[in-house]
């Protein structure tokens, strides 16, 4: 069995959303851009049920990083907002230094 990658989710603070998929960089509900203070959590089915199809959806394995102007999280290999439009060079913080606990 090929390895394959499970989606995080993510919980919207305004509307309170649970479980959105971790592709998605706004709530599917309120349309919130996901905030720094947003956690990232498995699903409970780890099954291939919940994996990532690599082909229709690019992961990135970098950390996403942080629009320092419209604080949504970004792909780590998108180099514009796409929320906002501002380049990444201008937002240093990401993920990984955010949560430096989540990530060993
Ligand atoms: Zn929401
Ligand atoms: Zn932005």
């Amino acid at each position: 069995m090929s390895a394959y990658k499970i989606e995080a989710l993510w919980d919207c603070p305004f509307c309170g959303t649970k479980g959105n998929r971790g592709r998605y960089m706004h709530c599917p509900r309120c349309g919130s851009p996901r905030g720094e203070d947003v956690r990232f959590y498995p699903p409970e089915d780890l099954s291939i049920n919940n994996a990532v199809d690599e082909s229709k959806h690019h992961i990135s394995n970098g950390p996403d990083w942080l629009c320092a102007y419209c604080g949504a999280y970004n792909s780590s290999d998108a180099l514009y907002c796409p929320n906002c439009g501002a380049e990444k060079t201008v937002s240093e913080r990401n993920y990984a230094d955010l949560n430096p606990t989540e990530r060993p």
